[in-house]
């Protein structure tokens, strides 16, 4: 135990142990994920304030935030009538007097002594003379050592709990211990070549520079730090995946494609034949393909994707699509039943849901290569699933997955192609850090004849109006959509809110109507029937939570109502609303809207009302929301950013990327003796993602 406390580097230090934490402010600090000595080093301030300049008390300027020099001329703490005790200072520099107040803070009174002189920073205004309140301070003596004034001053992201100064104690007693041991952790031609800061230089300087200018430099160097190893480890990923002796080459198609091309009622967009040609070379040639096929809601990838699972089929190989949801997957078994009829194959489903006996029938077609497709979900990456010959794997909806899921399937098969597809349009900054190891394919048009879907926000007085409007379509024989609000992720009162909902609208609003109601907890078969009979236009209005969100498609339904629409995100909405707005008829999304709307939430609403173009929405959305929220990037197996911002840094981002690559095109497993930072670093980094890129 002690040996191994010994050999412990102060970085690894645990927090507790810095001067100034001790286990209750180690459990504050905690929830800031900071652990240890480095992770201190790593809590880059939000912004800085420039103390920097010294003033005269007699040119300080009203309304300013302003440092000065003074000595304490008299104090005194009285109480206010409402009991509230106020502590005031006045200082004077010789030129003019200050007063500095403070309220309910009585021992301040022990801190400030008649003639010690401190440096103050603070807001200056005027009553009965200058004064300013709440200032920060620091006895002048301690002017080697500054941490608050008289300097540019670093802002924290904080915790409940604990304060600026703390935190600022904290991380320069930090400093202090961890400093001498912080290593470089890049090639020196590297830092000169991109005009970076030493590591050391700048974990300093990104807590105290001594300009604003210089802390903005020294978190550059660290961002870059941290965008170069995650695609360092992209790059080496995708080198594997490339490498030659993976692929299968898939030889056939023609006949499976052409019957299905024949059997459908519309010619395939441009756009669609663009990708499905670079996906068919993919296939065809001799490395594995790994490849994300992006598209909004209703560009039509499904039909992409089934022609990349019959290529697969007639090379003689097995197929498979995953799907994030089993209504979805449900779904795309009723779909591909249905546009496969006649070609003689075996098309099966995998649900977690289903029964032992079920999921045995399915195994064993999987496993004796009958079954030519499966379909299903999660279940499909569970120990104990085997397929025969797996050659090509689709996952729908790629945003819910994330490289741990798809290293699992991987392994399912020998060396399956990948395609991925999502809806959610991806802005370019997040797609080479989440994506950065995958082809990209774009379909970049809608089918033709589509109408646009005409958005309103709409506040609870309209709700009448609302609901006649439904009438009206609902007479016309369309179908309409009622999603219920989102609530906290909480599964149950989302349940809840629908069933109230659908309850009100089926026994009160609409009771000469069909009113169905489609939710998570409905066991699966109850949920197949349910969409059949919207389908099949039996149920007039389905009220539902959020589990319509990706890939249902019923082209009749023209009316979508989203209760509260203010609880969810952009990305959300957008996928919601591409729901409708499939068929010819024109469409129209209503956002209810709860009374007290933040300013935020009415422009979130609003540009929905204004734009359907899913990249700008996304774009948006990551700029409102911050891409932790947005991808929520944990689930991606990927390391989590603590210093580069993806909106911020997207040129850094490019930059780190080039130099990545271009080192693993010339060292893919970093063996150079000039790269062996490089492969030091990464390996205690990214030892543990390694692991996965070698699954592929
Ligand atoms: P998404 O990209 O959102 O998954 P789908 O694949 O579900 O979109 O397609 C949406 C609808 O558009 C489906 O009803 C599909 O049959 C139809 N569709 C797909 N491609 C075309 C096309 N080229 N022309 C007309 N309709 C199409
Ligand atoms: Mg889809």
């Amino acid at each position: 135990m002690s040996s191994v406390k010994r050999s412990r580097s102060p970085l690894e230090t645990p927090v507790q142990y810095v001067k100034g934490v001790g286990p209750r402010r180690a459990a504050i600090l905690a929830r800031l994920g900071i652990e240890n000595v480095e992770d201190l080093l790593y809590h880059v301030p939000r912004r800085y304030v420039d103390r920097s300049t010294v003033r005269k008390i007699r040119d300080l300027r009203m309304g300013e935030h302003e440092t000065f020099l003074g000595k304490v001329v008299t104090k005194g703490l009285r109480r206010t009538k409402s009991g509230e005790s106020v502590f005031s200072l006045a200082l004077t520099d010789g030129t003019e007097i200050i007063t500095c107040k403070w309220f309910n803070q009585p021992y301040l009174t022990n801190t400030f002594k008649v003639g010690d002189e401190f440096i103050v920073s603070g807001d200056i205004n005027y009553y009965r003379g200058l004064q300013t309140i709440h200032p920060e301070y620091e006895r002048a003596s301690d002017a080697e050592q500054l941490l608050h004034t008289g300097r540019v001053v670093p802002i924290y992201p904080l915790s409940e709990g604990i304060g600026q100064k703390q935190m600022r104690k904290i991380v320069r007693n930090a400093l202090d211990l961890g400093l001498p041991c912080v290593e470089e952790t890049l090639p020196e031609d590297m830092v000169k070549r991109k005009g970076l800061l030493a590591r050391k230089e700048a974990v300093s300087q990104v807590h105290f520079p001594e300009i604003p200018k210089q802390g903005e430099e020294a978190r550059r160097r660290m961002a870059f730090d941290e965008l170069f190893y995650l695609q360092l480890l992209l790059a080496i990923r995708k080198k594997r995946m490339l490498t030659p002796r993976a692929g299968i080459r898939f030889d056939k198609g023609e006949r499976f494609c052409r019957m299905l091309l024949e059997g459908l009622k519309f010619e395939l967009t441009k756009a669609q034949k663009k990708v499905l040609s670079e996906i068919k070379e993919d296939m065809r040639g001799g490395r594995v393909m790994n490849r994300l096929l992006q598209g909004d809601v209703g560009s039509g990838k499904t039909i992409v994707a089934v022609m990349a699972l019959l290529i697969a089929v007639e090379s003689g190989y097995q197929s498979a699509i995953m799907a994030p949801t089993e209504i979805l997957a449900e779904q795309h078994y009723l779909v591909m039943k249905e546009l496969l009829h006649g070609m003689d194959l075996e098309v099966i489903l995998l649900l977690g849901k289903m029964s032992k006996k079920e999921k045995e029938e399915a195994y064993c077609l999987m496993e004796s290569g009958e079954a030519s497709i499966v379909i299903g979900t999660h279940a499909l990456i569970e120990e104990g699933v085997h397929f025969k010959s797996l050659g090509l794997v689709v996952v729908d909806e790629q945003h819910r997955f994330g490289v741990v899921q798809r290293a699992k399937f991987r392994r399912k098969g020998f060396c399956p192609d990948f395609l991925v597809m999502t809806a959610t349009p991806i802005p370019r900054t997040l797609s080479l850090t989440l994506y950065g190891d995958l082809d990209i394919s774009i379909i970049d048009e809608l089918p033709p004849g589509r109408k646009k879907v005409t958005t309103r926000v709409v506040g609870e007085n309209k709700r009448e109006k609302v609901h006649g409007f439904v009438r009206d379509e609902m007479a016309k024989g369309r179908q309409c959509y009622v999603v219920c609000p989102l609530i906290e992720e909480s599964e149950k009162l989302d349940l809840k809110a629908a069933q109230e909902v659908h309850k009100r609208l089926k026994n009160e609003i609409f009771q000469d109507l069909n009113v169905g109601l489609l939710h998570g907890r409905m066991k699966p078969d109850e949920k197949e029937k349910t969409m059949r009979e919207f389908r099949a236009g039996k149920t007039h209005i389905l009220v539902s939570t959020t589990v319509i969100e990706v890939g249902v498609d019923v082209p009749n339904a023209t009316v979508m109502i989203v209760e509260h629409a203010e609880r969810f995100g952009l990305a959300q909405l957008h996928q919601l609303r591409g729901r409708i707005g499939r068929g010819a008829e024109r469409s129209v999304c209503v956002l209810m809207c709860g009374k007290q709307l933040s300013r935020e939430a009415r422009e979130r609403l609003n540009a929905m009302a204004k734009t359907t173009d899913g990249f700008e929405i996304a774009e948006m959305d990551l700029r409102l929301r911050g891409p932790g929220e947005f991808f929520g990037t944990r689930q991606h197996g990927l390391p989590e950013m603590k210093v580069a911002d993806l909106v911020v840094d997207s040129k850094l981002l490019v930059g780190a990327r080039d130099e990545a690559f271009r080192i693993v095109n010339e060292d893919t497993d970093l063996l150079m003796e000039k790269n062996r930072v490089i492969r030091k670093v990464f390996m205690s980094k990214y030892k543990e993602s390694l692991e996965l890129a070698r699954v592929g």
